[in-house]
Order: C-alpha cells, then sequence, then structure tokens
C-alpha cells in the first residue's frame, strides 16, 4: 500500500442506492492494488442529480458510478465528453473529471459480456431475448451485436420505449439492423438461447410479465438483477425450462474492475473478488 499517495474519493450514486455493493468491490480492489481509496453511498433527490454530481466533483471526488435511474441523465450532464461506448449505450455508468471537464463512460456491457463468458456461454451465432430498455439495456445492446449474437429482440413492459431503442440502435448501427427486432412484454415469443433480464422488476418482488418464451436447450436466464436468493425471474426462468440460471453479480464485478481500470489505470483480478462478495452475500 502506497500510504504517502493522498486517499482518493468515489461513490455510487443512484436513488435507491442503500442496496449497492459497489463499495465492498472496490475497497478490494483498492487493497488489491495498492491503491488509497474511500468509496462510498450518495443517494441524490430524483430532482437534482446534476447538483449531487457537481457538489462531489467539486469537492475533489475522484469517480461516480451511477445507477438506477440516473444513467441517462448523467448521459446528458457528459455533453459531447463521452466514450463510444458511451455514445453508442445513450447512458453512462462512470463518471470522472478530466482537465476540468466532466467524462462519461458504460461499462455494463463489457461487464455482462465477460460474466457469460465466465458462464462458458458464447454470443456468437446466439438467438438473444433482451427484456428492459432503460439505461442497462442501452449499454448492453452494441456489446452484444457486436459480439456477433444471431438475432437480438427487445422486449419492454413499455413497448414504446422497445422500439424506440431498437430504432435508435438500427439507425446508428445500420449493419445490424438486420439482426434487430422490438415488442411488448407479451411479444417475447420465440425460442432463445439466452434471455437476459435487463429490467428492475426483481426491485418490486416479481418477474417480468413474459408471454411465449421457449428455452433452447443448454439455454442461459441471466438477470443484471443479485441477492442471496435466487430472483424471481431466474426462478420463472427455471419452470420454463431454462438449464442455466445466473444472477448479475459477476457483471457487476465486472464493470466495476472496468470503472476501476478508468479512474486507476489498473485492472484488478474479479475472481476472488467475485466470491468473497458471493460468500458475504450467502451469510446475509
Ligand atoms: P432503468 O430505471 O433505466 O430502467 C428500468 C427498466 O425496468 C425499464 O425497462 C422498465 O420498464 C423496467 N421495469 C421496471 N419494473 C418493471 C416490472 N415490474 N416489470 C417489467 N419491467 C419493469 O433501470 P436500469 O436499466 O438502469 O437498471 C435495470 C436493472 O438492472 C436494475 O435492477 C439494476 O440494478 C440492474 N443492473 C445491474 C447491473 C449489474 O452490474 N449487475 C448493471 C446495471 C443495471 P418501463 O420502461 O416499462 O418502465
Amino acid at each position: 500500500m502506497n500510504n504517502t499517495a493522498p486517499l482518493r474519493h468515489f461513490a455510487v450514486v443512484g436513488n435507491p442506492v442503500k442496496h449497492s455493493r459497489s463499495p465492498a468491490i472496490h475497497q478490494q480492489f483498492g487493497r488489491q492494488t495498492g491503491i488509497s481509496l474511500q468509496y462510498g453511498l450518495l443517494e441524490s433527490p430524483l430532482d437534482e442529480f446534476k447538483r449531487t454530481v457537481t457538489d462531489f466533483f467539486s469537492s475533489g471526488g475522484w469517480g461516480l458510478n451511477v445507477t438506477v435511474p440516473f444513467k441517462e441523465e448523467a448521459f446528458e450532464l457528459c455533453g459531447d465528453k463521452l466514450s463510444d461506448r458511451a455514445r453508442l449505450a445513450g447512458a453512462v455508468n462512470t463518471l470522472w473529471m478530466q482537465d476540468g471537464t466532466l467524462r462519461g463512460c458504460n461499462t455494463d456491457g463489457v461487464g455482462l459480456l465477460a460474466d457469460i463468458t465466465r458462464l462458458g456461454i458464447h454470443v456468437q451465432d446466439k438467438r438473444v431475448l433482451l427484456v428492459g430498455a432503460g439505461g442497462a439495456a442501452k449499454g448492453v445492446l452494441f456489446p452484444l451485436l457486436d459480439a456477433g449474437c444471431q438475432t437480438l429482440h427487445i422486449v419492454n413492459r413499455n413497448a414504446a420505449r422497445a422500439h424506440d431503442l431498437g430504432k435508435h440502435t438500427a439507425e446508428h448501427l445500420p449493419h445490424y439492423a438486420s439482426r434487430l427486432s422490438s415488442g411488448g412484454l407479451d411479444q417475447a415469443q420465440g425460442e432463445w438461447d439466452i434471455v437476459i433480464n435487463a429490467t428492475s422488476s426483481s426491485l418490486a418482488g416479481e418477474a417480468p410479465a413474459l408471454a411465449g418464451v421457449t428455452y433452447a436447450q443448454g439455454a442461459l436466464a441471466y438477470d443484471m438483477m443479485y441477492g442471496p436468493q435466487p430472483t424471481p425471474f431466474m426462478d420463472q426462468a427455471l419452470r420454463a425450462g431454462a438449464q442455466l440460471v445466473s444472477d448479475g453479480l459477476g457483471m457487476l464485478v465486472e464493470q466495476a474492475a472496468e470503472a476501476f481500470l478508468i479512474w486507476n489505470g489498473v485492472r484488478p483480478q474479479t475472481g476472488p473478488v467475485l466470491s468473497a462478495l458471493r460468500a458475504t452475500m450467502q451469510e446475509g
């Protein structure tokens, strides 16, 4: 540990935010890499996100993660100071200051892809159903297409939002347009190799009201939400025939590692942190 370096201050900003495991993850990354840091929870009033971010950085903050429901607002705040990943996603989950200017990136997609690979599934040529059209869904669309999925069908409770997201993606990435489709939750019919729940339905203790989903042989059902117990979506998927189910704890650790790299220039090891976090979570 370098004890002479100044303490770096980080936080995750959201509303609600108290469920976040990000502080535990980043503190472990700090110990692992010898970077002296403090990582807190920052609950922002819903209508004061900009002020919350400004106050954090003016008081010397080094970096912020952004969670529900502020990722799109964080994108707007960054103007044109965005990474390609953030620009394509239209959502930001990682903020920092550089040359006195706020910058934004989106590390959710990299995190999801890394975790799906850890589970032994390769996205190439797979039929993917993406449930949700909020910031998290936006963040993973391009990486899924770029990884070579065969088809990507987006469904959302508010179907218009799914259509808008599909249209936006097809306009920005016309070479992927033929693989994309969209609809409401009642238009999820088909046989899928990977079904990803990118909604916050589990926060309300429920699974999305999906209709007509068939899981292919060896299919993966992946819930971005995580917790000590299987989520309602994971239970729903097992009942519907999914052979492999996972929550999003691994994605959380992987996207955090990518943010840590942006802020500190060092990539921490994720495996030990994921194991420790899972054990702590299961102990309650
Ligand atoms: P947003 O608030 O931007 O979007 C919420 C989404 O959930 C919308 O598509 C919304 O649909 C949908 N939704 C909410 N409640 C229900 C419900 N009861 N039934 C069906 N759909 C519902 O949130 P984010 O996209 O930022 O986050 C979504 C989830 O992903 C959160 O639970 C978050 O914790 C998790 N996440 C996990 C990560 C990880 O690393 N594991 C990373 C990022 C996110 P509608 O448009 O109709 O309102």
